[in-house]
């Protein structure tokens, strides 16, 4: 699979040579560079394929962190990006507008589920949750209801790493060490189906964990803001998937207890779960609808969060005290907003979902056969989502984290020409929206291979 240009491959060694003198990558040890992790330098991408400089093709499994929806270099978005950098670049967005962001914010109150009114932009995902967070508690504030502090989380769900966005999310690899300096939710059980007990289905696992949540309201509901959540799927919790009946559940205690309802759908909106977003599956409208990534087709940083006008108007008043000022330097950017509007005119012009649906259902009987390997307790799916959960043979018992066994399959499906970055154990597919037959039967042959190499050798 791997090429070994000699010129090409001293490019690349160059490139990571400088690279590694000079910067500091996210989420990564950097320790492990260079030799436990290859660091990659790509020079271009083009549909699902990212090329490296080392002559080397490597297809985009995960959509480079699920940002990219039509594929790499998707010419009419870039087009729309070159064509709006000509014109109007930047402006900022106090005191002024442009077409682009009102286009946008028409498109997407007329996409979401109804009953939202008002779109505030923002620049990524983290954001776009510090946003929601504030407006809530914010709006309950300004309308005298002061001693709402509260926020309620899911156990194992995820929502960014700015200070306010980790406080919400339950992931120890990326919380637990800023603990001391975070706000404290409260944190309701995960309706996770994979929790079921044995016999338990997914529905019924959904209703005891909306117990659960009752129960909390019983006790806190008073001094509570908002519940946040995943719709569907917790993504980098380990894409653990659930029942819709919970949403339906969570919204309707929400309601009873007068408290608001933020979606995040950053990393599950545009389609990633069968429907445009994953709210609709329990045809619910959440108060704060938060999307990013997918949002410019995985070109350009962008987020917006959708909600009610009865919030916006929690803030309609003579004094500055109660507007929302909070405020980034590239709120509402033109460029990224013509690479949105270029993103949803695809979904207009395109059977997109028609499409994901025989794209799925040819990911479901590829992933099937792999299933069969003893490592593999579960293959779970959820639209374009499907996901591998590697347990110690037959059993569904994690696997020692110091075999790093996730580590392993990635290098070696790298070295096979996939892009495949685990979440802990979890192996999962996320793949642009093009991606073709030729590259999914590609995908799951190296999955295959990769899940063997890592569970035998890390064994
Ligand atoms: N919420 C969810 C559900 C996410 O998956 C992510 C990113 N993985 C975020 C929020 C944070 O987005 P960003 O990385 O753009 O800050």
């Amino acid at each position: 699979m791997t090429m070994n240009d000699p010129t090409m491959l001293a490019d690349a060694a160059h490139w990571r040579a400088r690279d590694l003198a000079v910067l500091w990558h996210p989420c990564t040890q950097m320790r492990e560079h260079p030799e436990t992790l290859p660091l990659l330098p790509i020079s271009h991408g083009r549909g699902a394929w990212l090329y490296g400089m080392d002559g080397n093709r490597y297809l985009d499994a995960v959509s480079s962190w699920w940002t990219n929806l039509f594929g790499h270099g998707e010419p009419r978005i870039a087009a729309a990006i070159a064509e709006q950098a000509q014109r109007l670049e930047h402006v900022m967005f106090a005191g002024f507008s442009h077409q682009p962001a009102v286009q946008l914010a028409e498109r997407l109150l007329a996409l979401a589920p109804p009953g939202l009114a008002r779109v505030f932009l923002a620049d990524n995902g983290s954001a776009a949750v510090e946003v929601a967070l504030k407006m809530s508690f914010h709006s309950f504030f300004n309308r005298g209801d002061t001693h709402r502090r509260k926020f309620i989380a899911l156990h194992n769900g995820y929502h960014g790493e700015t200070l306010g966005a980790l406080a919400v999310g339950d992931l120890p690899l990326y919380r637990r060490i800023y603990a001391p300096l975070l706000i404290e939710p409260l944190f309701a059980p995960s309706p996770d189906a994979w929790l079921a007990e044995p016999g338990e289905s997914a529905y019924h696992r959904a209703v005891r964990a909306a117990d659960a949540l009752a129960a909390m309201l019983a006790e806190h509901g008073a001094t509570v803001c908002a519940l946040i959540l995943e719709p569907l799927v917790q993504c980098a919790g380990g894409m653990r998937m659930y029942h819709p009946e919970y949403l339906r559940r969570a919204r309707t205690l929400c309601d009873q207890h007068g408290i608001h309802l933020i979606a995040d759908e950053i990393a599950v909106g545009f389609g990633r779960t069968g429907t445009l977003f994953a709210c609709e599956q329990a045809a619910i409208t959440p108060d704060f609808l938060c999307l990013s990534k997918g949002l410019t087709g995985g070109f350009l940083p962008l987020s917006a969060v959708l909600t009610s006008a009865a919030v916006y108007e929690a803030f309609l008043d003579d004094s500055r005290d109660r507007a929302f000022l909070h405020s980034h330097s590239y709120t509402g950017n033109p460029i990224a907003c013509a690479a949105a509007l270029a993103t949803l005119a695809i979904f207009h012009q395109e059977p997109v979902l028609e499409r994901n649906r025989a794209t799925a259902a040819a990911m479901a009987r590829l992933a099937a056969p792999i299933g069969d390997h003893p490592n593999v307790a579960e293959v779970r799916q959820t639209g374009m989502i499907l996901a591998f959960e590697l347990c110690q043979s037959h059993s569904r018992e994690a696997l020692p984290t110091t075999q790093r066994t996730g580590l392993c399959a990635y290098r070696a499906a790298l070295q096979r020409g996939v892009v495949l970055r685990p979440l802990g154990d979890v192996l999962y597919w996320m793949p642009p929206y093009c991606i073709t037959d030729d590259d999914l039967n590609h995908l799951a042959r190296v999955t295959a291979s990769a899940i063997a190499a890592s569970t035998r050798s890390c064994a």
